[in-house]
């Protein structure tokens, strides 16, 4: 089982210059093959570290903002033998499959209908997913971010916990929500508050931390303020929580074949 980070780069700012990549991350396993928030650069960037594009098993999108869904539609064409046959598996939030109240949605319908099995992640719910190699099992936390249908989770495969915060403020119980994880996926925007919300800084990751104790806590979807001192807040949170903690660099991959961790 590895982790594969296409991307750890989050924010509006970081977006359009690219300083950190936007293409979410992979989880390949025996299982199952998933690619997760496949942000713009996610197609390239899976070419670059030879991600084999055809054996993906299924795309979560844990809501529709673009730097989460941009190359979702190319994944699942990839999924579908490029159209030509019903593949894959799609999962996402309820604005990114049905629509939000205006009708925008992330994944067109065509390409819904490409997929073998789609569904919508809600809050409190796990489901278990068969994949033609196997299966994973995925539970649906709640987020509080301005896509009002975004979900975080954790993941259960091949004996590993992932959990994986997706886009969210902390809120009172999240920490609790993901106890359990090897792995704990975060994305820490910024190290301080500013006045844009719907993100956690460095002091909310640390109260997660503390709280659901994960094997090893990753930092991803940094944004422009986070990006330079990265490495810093990682050990901050380290000290803080005495939870192993790293901030992920684009193209890192983690596992249990390489890790000290597991
Ligand atoms: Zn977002």
């Amino acid at each position: 089982m590895e982790i594969v980070f296409l991307g750890t780069g989050g924010g509006r700012f970081n977006l359009l210059k690219q300083i950190r990549a936007t293409g979410g991350f992979r989880i390949n396993s025996k299982s199952a093959n998933i690619h997760i928030d496949p942000g713009p650069g996610a197609l390239l960037h899976s070419l670059h570290l030879k991600q084999n594009l055809h054996n993906l098993d299924a795309v979560i999108v844990t809501h529709y903002h673009v730097d989460h869904v941009n190359d979702a539609e190319l994944l699942v064409e990839a999924m579908s033998g490029s159209t030509l046959k019903k593949g894959g598996i799609l999962i996402g939030s309820k604005y990114t499959l049905e629509g939000d109240t205006r009708g925008d949605r992330g994944v067109s319908l065509y390409h819904q209908n490409l997929v073998e099995q789609s569904y919508v992640g809600n809050w409190g719910e796990k489901k278990k997913i068969k994949t033609k190699k196997g299966e994973f099992e995925i539970e649906f936390i709640k987020t509080k971010h301005d896509e009002k249908s975004c979900f975080g989770f954790k993941l259960w495969i091949e004996g590993v916990v992932i959990g994986y915060t997706s886009d969210t403020e902390y809120y009172d119980g999240i920490g609790e929500s993901y106890r359990g994880c090897d792995y704990l996926i975060l994305n820490c925007l910024k190290p301080v508050y500013d006045q844009y919300k719907g993100h956690m800084a460095t002091a909310d990751v640390i109260k997660i931390v503390s709280i659901a104790k994960p094997k090893l806590a990753i930092l991803s979807h940094m944004g422009m303020k986070m990006i330079p001192v990265a490495d810093n807040e990682a050990k901050k949170i380290e000290e803080e929580t005495g939870m192993a903690c790293v901030a992920a660099k684009d193209e890192q991959v983690f596992g249990t074949a390489s890790d000290k961790f597991l």
